[in-house]
């Protein structure tokens, strides 16, 4: 299958699942547009080692997701984009009453509102095309819940919602909009969880990735940035043509539970 021609613009992409989705969707053929926060030399370097090793172009636009202006600017930067992945996201922990507030809208700002606000900035230009991908990256938590993730799980399902609505206001055009849940996904979101819990449970690491976060994970092993990447490329593909509007979960039976 190739994407060869196509732009793809993935919201930070400069570590984790984002990384994995741009690296796939280059190995398919795509032009990518990294993101990230910081205009940071390594992340030139990253879109680089990407064009060398996939003979697409690459390049990366620093742009804050917490701000809409930027989200809107992230875009028109890229020159609009064919396929738009949704990926940004951060995690905070706490019970609701301990919830400091400048993290719920932070979390709501980055994993929910930008994509709000790319999707809004990126669908007249896929419209003039005739052709578009919008892939949002929700999670597990976009269709079950967990404890002390208030802002993350209404952000999450907010992402499901999201794209729904999307779907449908594209339905008879040649664009799709989808939801993929991953599970649990070993990235640096993942990893900066554990010594928290260790604490709190007084365990060690290893029984912490089994006992603790794998727990809801009935295959007991993480996804990959590789599989979640094979997953945006599919929804890319001639085959998924007529799926908009879903989930696709990837999270080791998670939600069969
Ligand atoms: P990660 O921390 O490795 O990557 C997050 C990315 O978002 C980074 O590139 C970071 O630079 C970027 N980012 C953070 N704040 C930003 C901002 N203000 N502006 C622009 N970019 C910003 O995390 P990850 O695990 O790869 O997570 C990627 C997505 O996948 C998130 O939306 C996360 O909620 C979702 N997810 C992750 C898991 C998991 O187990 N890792 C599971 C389900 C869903």
């Amino acid at each position: 299958m190739s994407l060869s021609g196509k732009t793809a613009v993935i919201t930070g992409s400069t570590s984790g699942i984002g990384l994995g989705i741009a690296e796939e969707l280059a190995r398919a053929g795509a032009d990518v547009i990294l993101n990230g926060r910081g205009d940071r030399p390594e992340n030139h370097d990253l879109a680089r080692d990407i064009a060398d090793r996939h003979g697409v172009t690459a390049r990366f636009v620093p742009a804050d997701m917490s701000d809409p202006e930027a989200a809107r600017g992230l875009i028109e930067a890229a020159g609009g984009c064919d396929i738009l992945v949704n990926n940004a996201g951060i995690q905070h922990v706490a019970g609701l009453p301990d919830f400091p507030v400048e993290k719920w809208d932070q979390i709501i700002a980055i994993n929910l509102s930008s994509a709000f606000h790319t999707t809004a900035a990126a669908l007249p230009g896929m419209r003039a095309r005739g052709w578009g991908r919008v892939v949002n990256i929700a999670s597990a938590h976009g269709l079950t819940a967990s404890p002390f993730k208030s802002a993350y799980v209404a952000a999450k399902h907010g992402m499901v919602g999201l794209s729904k609505v999307t779907a449908l206001e594209t339905a008879e055009e040649p664009i799709t909009c989808n939801a993929v849940c991953p599970g649990y996904v070993m990235t640096p979101l993942v990893e900066k969880q554990i010594p928290d819990t260790m604490e709190k449970y007084g365990m060690g690491r290893e029984e912490v990735i089994r006992e603790v976060i794998l727990e809801r994970q009935p295959s007991k092993e993480m996804a990959t940035v590789e599989q979640l990447g094979g997953t945006v490329v599919f929804l890319c593909s001639p085959a998924a043509d007529q799926i908009t509007g879903t989930t696709t979960s990837v999270d080791g039976g998670w939600t069969a539970l």
